[in-house]
Protein backbone atom coordinates (compact mmCIF):
# COMPACT_ATOMS: atom_id res chain seq x y z
CA UNK A 1 0.00 0.00 0.00
CA UNK A 2 1.12 3.59 -0.85
CA UNK A 3 -0.14 7.27 -0.72
CA UNK A 4 1.31 9.27 -3.53
CA UNK A 5 0.02 13.14 -4.87
CA UNK A 6 -1.97 13.19 -8.29
CA UNK A 7 1.25 13.25 -10.71
CA UNK A 8 -0.40 16.07 -12.31
CA UNK A 9 1.15 19.41 -10.64
CA UNK A 10 -2.02 21.73 -11.56
CA UNK A 11 -4.53 19.35 -9.83
CA UNK A 12 -2.20 19.76 -6.70
CA UNK A 13 -1.59 23.17 -7.02
CA UNK A 14 -5.51 23.61 -7.71
CA UNK A 15 -6.95 21.87 -4.49
CA UNK A 16 -3.95 22.63 -2.42
CA UNK A 17 -5.03 26.17 -2.74
CA UNK A 18 -9.01 25.06 -1.88
CA UNK A 19 -7.84 23.13 1.16
CA UNK A 20 -5.87 26.73 2.40
CA UNK A 21 -8.78 28.14 1.59
CA UNK A 22 -11.30 26.62 3.28
CA UNK A 23 -8.56 26.10 6.43
CA UNK A 24 -7.71 22.18 5.67
CA UNK A 25 -11.48 20.96 4.85
CA UNK A 26 -12.01 18.96 1.60
CA UNK A 27 -12.61 21.90 -1.07
CA UNK A 28 -14.91 19.97 -2.67
CA UNK A 29 -17.13 18.71 -0.09
CA UNK A 30 -19.70 20.93 0.96
CA UNK A 31 -20.06 19.85 4.49
CA UNK A 32 -17.69 21.06 7.08
CA UNK A 33 -17.03 18.49 9.88
CA UNK A 34 -14.22 16.58 11.28
CA UNK A 35 -14.47 14.12 8.75
CA UNK A 36 -14.28 16.45 6.00
CA UNK A 37 -10.50 17.45 7.05
CA UNK A 38 -8.05 16.43 5.08
CA UNK A 39 -7.38 13.32 5.18
CA UNK A 40 -10.97 13.41 5.28
CA UNK A 41 -12.36 10.21 6.63
CA UNK A 42 -13.75 8.81 2.88
CA UNK A 43 -10.23 8.28 1.69
CA UNK A 44 -8.64 7.27 5.31
CA UNK A 45 -11.57 4.24 4.65
CA UNK A 46 -10.62 4.21 1.27
CA UNK A 47 -7.11 4.07 2.29
CA UNK A 48 -8.03 0.99 4.77
CA UNK A 49 -9.58 -0.73 2.50
CA UNK A 50 -7.44 -3.45 0.76
CA UNK A 51 -9.38 -3.59 -2.82
CA UNK A 52 -9.36 0.21 -2.96
CA UNK A 53 -7.31 1.89 -5.64
CA UNK A 54 -7.69 5.10 -6.90
CA UNK A 55 -8.00 8.88 -5.97
CA UNK A 56 -9.39 10.10 -3.35
CA UNK A 57 -12.74 12.15 -4.54
CA UNK A 58 -10.21 15.66 -4.90
CA UNK A 59 -7.76 13.39 -6.88
CA UNK A 60 -5.08 15.14 -4.66
CA UNK A 61 -4.27 11.76 -3.43
CA UNK A 62 -3.92 8.32 -4.97
CA UNK A 63 -3.61 5.24 -3.17
CA UNK A 64 -2.00 2.12 -4.86
CA UNK A 65 -3.18 -1.68 -3.21
S1 LIG B 1 -8.14 13.29 0.96
FE1 LIG B 1 -8.81 14.12 -1.01
S2 LIG B 1 -11.01 14.03 -0.98
FE2 LIG B 1 -10.29 13.82 1.09
S3 LIG B 1 -10.20 15.88 1.91
FE3 LIG B 1 -8.23 15.48 1.13
S4 LIG B 1 -8.27 16.28 -0.93
FE4 LIG B 1 -10.42 16.06 -0.32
Amino acid sequence: MKVVENEDLEVVKVIKEGLKRTGGYCPCKRERTPDTICMCKEFREQIKDPNYEGYCHCMLYYKFK
